[in-house]
């Protein structure tokens, strides 16, 4: 039999630009149409243990912790309206296949993440969902620094007492159990600074 394929949402931006929200805000609307589905965390994103997304505005919902993407895939079966995936850099290359696969069954996908690195590197898998998108949300942050719009993340680290750039040598994600303090920033492009 023929199955119409599914649709494929992608939502990215900086850190602070309210993706998770708009994540919610989209499964949301497919809940009041009584569409059945799940969202999916990678077990790596340390915000909130809890099986839920919380956005950072507060809302949340139910959300199932998966180690990666082949966790997921053994959904595809279920035959699900939608399934959505939270803070997708944190997968690793494998989700681009799951995320075929899911559209291919007909189940739509949702997905939010981040757009570059802290560098403002592109992350690959990241890229290579947005190329698949039926529709791309590109969401903003306030820059803090001037409050013009923000579309990159500025990471900070503490040194001698000070808040000062990263270097882009420095690892992608912070490592954990590192006592480097580290913080994020949305900036403008004017107010992004890397450091040495
Ligand atoms: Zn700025």
């Amino acid at each position: 039999m023929f199955v119409l394929k599914g649709t494929l949402e992608v939502v990215i931006g900086p850190m602070y630009s309210g993706k998770t929200e708009e994540l919610i805000r989209r499964v949301m609307r497919r809940k009041i149409a009584r569409q059945n589905g799940i969202i999916f965390r990678v077990s790596s994103d340390t915000r909130n243990a809890e099986e839920l997304v919380v956005s950072r505005a507060g809302t949340h919902l139910e959300a199932k912790i998966v180690s990666g993407a082949r966790d997921a895939q053994m959904y595809l079966d279920d035959k699900l309206d939608y399934v959505a995936f939270d803070e997708i850099q944190f997968f690793e290359s494998d989700l681009v296949d799951v995320v075929k696969k899911f559209i291919d069954a007909g189940t739509d996908v949702i997905v939010a993440g981040l757009n570059l690195d802290f560098r403002s590197e592109p992350f690959d898998n990241v890229m290579k969902i947005a190329a698949m998108a039926d529709e791309i949300a590109l969401l903003k942050a306030v820059c803090v620094v001037c409050g013009k719009d923000a579309t990159l993340t500025q990471r900070l680290i503490m040194k001698d007492g000070e808040w000062v750039p990263a270097s882009t040598k420095d690892p992608i994600f912070k490592v954990e159990g590192s006592d480097v303090k580290v913080r994020y920033e949305p900036r403008c492009k004017d107010c992004w600074k890397v450091g040495e």
